[in-house]
């Protein structure tokens, strides 16, 4: 038998005003590990006893003692013997990313905040993987629950299913980093502009991993406006591709200026053998493609790339740390479809700003649309926005 305990308990045994007790955590594998979790029942299972120094010692079972100097001992009393069992100290804290050193700044992203809107297959696996690169902090936003159909592309498991995915993937992150602390929001951000902008408050970088196209087009212009970065990850029809898209404000263009001038970079497929060239060129379908079926590997690689430029820009201004990517836009294929000439091809395309766009170039396109001074354009700002957005939706 092995016996696990994390290295905080060392401390708390030494300084207990008892001299011993019961050990509570769980037995693995057919009594193969004993998993010492805590010196309280809430921390699992009564599994065994404790004492300081060897004093005390149980009749039978398993026993840990831990003494002022030295590491803890951990031993199998039987009837009439005694076995000494390895015993390991667990540093989770320290170790947790001690495979990503030289590869990552120590601590760089410790103190950082990262919004996740948007939990299905794809955000899921975005805020998985920012946690085991060590952010400290996420912010979950989502109002849907878990359900049957959505757990085999989900990071949570069947036991989930039935609860928020905010809740479910804040509980999978605590099990898995040791160094991040995670918020929640049950909210639509469409409904519930005061919570999107509570998770935007002071967030480092935000990730869109939402469906539809009102709910991105909402969040870009709350990011741009407070000037935090954002990528924007989505997967084609039936997951034949997809693509991520990541906008820095003040500099480049928006979501806003991606989404408008999408159907201008590519031609739509010459057929019309899937929907999605429908939805590109008529760019009011688009928010028919959601809830698409598609494999999960084929929605993994789009989140890993998206989590990959995530990753890039809260890092940027780090030495080389990873590579900066050469444009804004990156298009994966999983299959030949569409832009992509063979299986697993990809494009970068750098996206212009758009003269007219009101969310990243706002006081020009006012200016030209209206023939308004600057000083009015900035005074009228959140009127002028809401009255273009009502002449856009009824053109
Ligand atoms: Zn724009």
């Amino acid at each position: 038998m092995l016996v696990t305990l994390p290295a905080e308990l060392i401390d708390q045994a030494i300084e207990s005003a008892l001299p011993g007790g019961t050990i509570y955590g769980r037995l693995c594998d057919d009594g193969d590990l004993a998993q010492v979790h805590g010196l309280s029942p809430d921390a699992g299972a009564a599994i065994g006893h404790w004492s300081r120094d060897g004093e005390q010692a149980p009749e039978r079972g398993l026993w840990l003692v831990f003494a002022v100097t030295g590491d803890p001992q951990a031993y199998l009393l039987g009837s009439d013997d005694v076995h000494s069992l390895e015993c390991r100290v667990i540093r989770a804290r320290e170790d947790y990313l001690a495979r990503a050193r030289g590869i990552l700044p120590d601590g760089a992203l410790a103190g950082r905040c990262v919004t996740v809107i948007g939990l299905g297959s794809g955000g899921s696996l975005i805020a998985t993987q920012l946690a085991r690169c060590g952010v400290g902090h996420m912010r979950l936003v989502d109002f849907d629950r878990l359900e049957a159909h959505n757990i085999a592309r989900h990071a949570c498991p069947l036991a989930d299913i039935g609860r928020y995915k905010t809740r479910a993937l804040r509980d999978l992150l605590l099990a898995h980093s040791p160094l991040i602390r995670v918020e929640t929001w049950e909210a639509n951000v469409l409904e519930q502009p005061t919570a999107l902008a509570q998770a935007l408050s002071s967030a480092d970088l935000v990730v869109a991993a939402v469906d539809g196209e009102a709910a991105k087009l909402a969040i870009n212009r709350a990011c741009w406006a407070a000037g935090i970065p954002t990528v924007y990850a989505a997967a084609y029809n039936r997951a034949f591709g997809g693509d991520v898209f990541c906008a820095l404000p003040p500099d480049g263009a928006c979501y806003n200026c991606l989404s408008s001038v999408i159907g201008e970079l590519f031609a739509p497929p010459p057929t019309a053998a899937s929907d999605f060239s429908a939805g590109y060129a008529d760019p009011s379908r688009m928010a028919d493609m959601v809830a698409q079926p598609g494999l999960a590997m084929d929605v993994g690689v789009i989140a890993l790339l998206a989590a990959r430029v995530a990753l890039e820009t809260l890092l940027r201004g780090h030495d080389g740390v990873p590579e900066p990517l050469p444009d804004a836009w990156l298009l994966f294929g999983n299959r030949a479809e569409w832009v992509f000439r063979e299986p697993l091809d990809h494009h970068f395309v750098a996206v212009p700003r758009r003269d007219d766009c009101p969310v990243c170039n706002y006081a020009q396109s006012v200016q030209s649309r209206l023939g308004i001074s600057p000083a009015e354009a900035v005074s009228r700002r959140d009127s002028i926005l809401a009255e273009i957005d009502s002449e856009d939706a009824e053109a």
